[in-house]
């Protein structure tokens, strides 16, 4: 179980890296593991990582002597998972168009309806923390509420989901929205959509895609 989830977390560093989404060593992952959390370790290019560099830790933060030094941000994953029983992978990135707005301090605004996909009405920017301080970590969970991705003020981006797949496609996501959200902002003030279309667009998407094959 946990040698499949090191690889599956090896695999999605990898696809986040080759997606731009993390430029040099920033950003980081983790998933939620029977004893604790994996994460990716420390300053290490996502290129060259295994499975082995992958780091357990338990909640409390205390890790098996002999592994690689965790990602700084260790406690930010951490205090996500411990709050959140819907979350089970985190992806944390310096993708070019969040970090931007981050600069600004301000969230993303409905400005396409994909916004929902994150599970609130705008992408919420939290407050400014240093990177790696616990501080940043109760920023983040303040921002996050109960939804999926939030900025981080002068820093970048995190998304959550219920697996590691679904966390990357949303990092990924939030960071189209970004980008287009400041293009449009190059031309002038760009429309917010309102309440209302945002719960008519959440009752679409509940009906949007293949349907499920009955069950037999
Ligand atoms: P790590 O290499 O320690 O994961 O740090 C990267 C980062 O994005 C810090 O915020
Ligand atoms: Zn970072």
């Amino acid at each position: 179980m946990t040698l499949r989830l090191r690889d599956e977390l090896v695999t999605t560093a990898k696809r986040m890296s080759e997606l731009g989404l993390t430029p040099g060593m920033s950003g980081n992952v983790s998933v939620r593991s029977p004893g604790g959390l994996l994460i990716t370790p420390s300053g290490m290019p996502y290129t060259s990582i295994t499975g082995d560099d992958v780091v357990e830790l338990k909640m409390d933060g205390s890790a098996r002597a002999g592994q690689k030094t965790p990602s700084s941000e260790w406690r930010l994953h951490r205090d996500i998972l411990a709050s959140r029983a819907d979350v089970e992978a985190i992806v944390h990135t310096h993708s070019l168009f969040c970090t931007t707005i981050s600069m600004l301090r301000r969230p993303i605004p409905a400005v396409h309806y994909m916004v929902v996909l994150a599970g609130s009405d705008a992408i919420p920017c939290a407050d400014y923390a240093t990177f790696g301080s616990a501080e940043l970590a109760i920023e983040a969970v303040k921002a996050l509420g109960g939804g999926s991705a939030c900025l981080l003020a002068n820093h970048g981006m995190v998304a959550c989901g219920p697996n590691l797949a679904a966390a990357l496609r949303l990092a990924a996501e939030v960071e189209t929205l970004a980008s287009q959200y400041w293009h449009a902002a190059q031309l002038g003030t760009p429309h917010v959509l309102d309440r209302d279309e945002l719960l008519r667009v959440r009752a679409r998407f509940a009906e949007y895609g293949q349907r499920k094959p009955p069950r037999r």
